[in-house]
């Protein structure tokens, strides 16, 4: 048989993917991922000089690369379900439109960052965001779902933050809480949804005078950010 996993793999690599990983999901909901048992999670880092650019406050170029990086995932994963189906199987890309639909308040239903877990590819950190052992915080990420026959990476259940509190006490609106992610650990019990989103709305508007919920203050002090920052 074919190495769907290598495929698949070269495929979202030769076209701008910084990571990939695949995670089983036979043990979340089947409602959540389409009866689906695999997912395929792809990443793309943020310029360096665009995280450096955020220290004091978020920029507008940092805001821009919001939606080219967006759009760049949106493409791939779209790449990936449509060759994975060009082989036979069943494949659905959970781009911003996929994920707009299933949302319910602020939630999606699967949850890119649940895929990134069950593929290795990272923790959830005391921020609430992915941290990857290659570039920290300064990723964005989404992810397919499939039933075709791809190789599962070992899940990370636990975070690696440890005693770090660096996050949490960078924040200026006191949003991040403080408690370690395991497996179970929701959102809620890990930040304050709402004072991150009208702390960030007045640093957007401080930075670069648009209202918008983007502050990435937690991105760029991730010590796993900084040595990715820091590597030559
Ligand atoms: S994005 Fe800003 S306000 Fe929100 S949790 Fe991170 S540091 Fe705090
Ligand atoms: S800053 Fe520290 S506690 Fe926060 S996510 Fe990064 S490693 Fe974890």
């Amino acid at each position: 048989m074919a190495d769907y996993s290598k495929i698949i793999k070269n495929e979202l690599f030769s076209n701008g993917a910084d990571l990939v990983g695949i995670g089983s999901l036979a043990e979340l909901p089947a409602d959540v991922r389409r009866a689906l048992p695999v997912g395929v999670c792809v990443a793309v880092k943020l310029p360096k000089e665009i995280v450096r650019g955020i220290a004091a406050l978020p920029t507008k170029e940092y805001y821009d690369q919001y939606y080219i990086i967006n759009k760049k995932l949106d493409s791939l994963v779209t790449l990936g379900a449509g060759l994975l189906k060009s082989y036979g199987f069943e494949a659905v890309a959970q781009t911003q439109d996929y994920v707009r639909q299933g949302q319910t308040g602020n939630k999606s239903l699967l949850p890119h960052k649940t895929v990134a877990t069950r593929a290795g590819m990272g923790w959830i950190g005391k921020s609430a965001l992915l941290v990857t052992k290659e570039f920290g915080s300064m990723v964005r990420i989404s992810s397919l779902l499939t039933d075709a026959p791809l190789e599962p990476a070992q899940p990370l259940d636990q975070a690696l933050c440890g005693s770090c509190t660096i996050c949490t006490d960078a924040c200026p609106g006191a949003a991040v809480l403080g408690k370690q992610w395991s497996v179970g650990v929701s959102r809620e019990e890990l930040f304050d949804a709402a004072a991150c989103q009208k702390t960030a709305k007045e640093r957007a508007l401080r930075g670069f005078g648009i209202e918008t919920t983007l502050c990435g203050k937690c991105i760029e002090v991730c010590p796993y950010t900084k040595r990715y920052l820091n590597q030559k």
